[in-house]
């Protein structure tokens, strides 16, 4: 049977670097996603000129149709999923106008809650020894949480995926409220932050289910020259693909760390 991988928010940027490294290192077919069919279609093309073959299925994580359909596909076509790197999230451009607590919203609703709904319906296909990467950031480290009783929650070995989503929620309701402040500024950053640590629960997860053959990891790429950053990485998609790649192909057999933030291919204290 093959082997079936998907990065998703892939027909561009350090998805579609992903995508590329695994088209030429993973020994099965992999799925280039994308919320919008025809950038993903192109984005598809671009890699046949290159001699890379890749399978396509749009995916928009912000809409539950579309998820529900790329499961079901999934699930018909491959009865199965080895590897699911979760790429895909916006950010807003500091110069953007919308109002903090629109951005707010959205963001949290996309990174986060649209992450942990893809999640919820892939997981339950994931195949022995499957591996999840989750493309969080460092700019979601736990230091830019002010409040000390929402960080020890946040780090607490018993949190819980509803009680995660309950923070993520309280924030957003406190930008409504223009009381963000006294846990961040950053609502990127603490869609990350809400990444990151429901990346520790879903292996602890995974492990009380008995299945330690599962590996999940958060990984930051990097400062990496992409529309998000509006081109002001210093590391191409390439370089920012690399740690994904890596935690993306970890062995079989691996006992090393998981659950955990990355970057650079080494475990970063959160
Ligand atoms: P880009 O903005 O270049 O690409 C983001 C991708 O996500 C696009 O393909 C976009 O699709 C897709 N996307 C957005 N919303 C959705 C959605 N609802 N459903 C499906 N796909 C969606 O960003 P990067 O490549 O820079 O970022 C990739 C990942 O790396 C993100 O998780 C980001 O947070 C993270 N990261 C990036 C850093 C950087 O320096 N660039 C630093 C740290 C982390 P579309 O083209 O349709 O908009």
């Amino acid at each position: 049977m093959s082997k079936v991988a998907v990065v998703t928010g892939s027909n561009k940027g350090i998805g579609f670097a992903i995508v590329k490294g695994l088209a030429k290192q993973y020994p099965g077919i992999v799925y280039l996603t994308a919320r919008n069919e025809q950038l993903g279609k192109k984005a598809v093309k671009d890699l046949e000129t290159q001699g890379l073959k890749v399978a396509f299925h749009q995916l928009d994580i912000d809409n539950q149709e579309s998820i529900d359909r790329f499961s079901n596909f999934i699930k018909e076509r491959h009865q199965g999923l080895d590897l699911l790197v979760n790429n895909a999230a916006i950010a807003y451009k500091v110069a953007d106008s919308t109002s903090f607590m629109e951005q707010a919203k959205n963001t949290m609703r996309i990174n986060f809650t649209g992450t942990l709904n893809l999640c919820s319906a892939l997981f339950p296909l994931l195949r022995p020894h499957a591996r999840v990467v989750n493309v969080s950031s460092r700019a979601g480290m736990l230091n830019i949480v002010k409040d000390a009783e929402f960080r020890n929650k946040l780090v607490s070995d018993n949190l819980s995926v509803d009680e995660l989503v309950g923070l993520m929620a309280h924030f957003v309701e406190l930008a409504r409220l223009g009381k963000n402040e006294s846990i961040s500024r950053s609502a990127y950053g603490m869609s990350k932050v809400g990444l990151t640590a429901l990346t520790k629960i879903q292996q602890r997860q995974f492990d009380k289910d008995s299945r330690t053959d599962l590996v999940i990891n958060a990984v930051c790429p990097g400062y990496v020259a992409t529309d998000m950053s509006s081109h002001k990485g210093y590391l191409t998609p390439e370089q920012g693909a690399e740690t994904p790649i890596y935690l993306s192909l970890l062995a079989e057999n691996w006992t090393g760390p998981k659950g955990l933030l990355w970057a650079e291919k080494k475990v970063v204290d959160w």
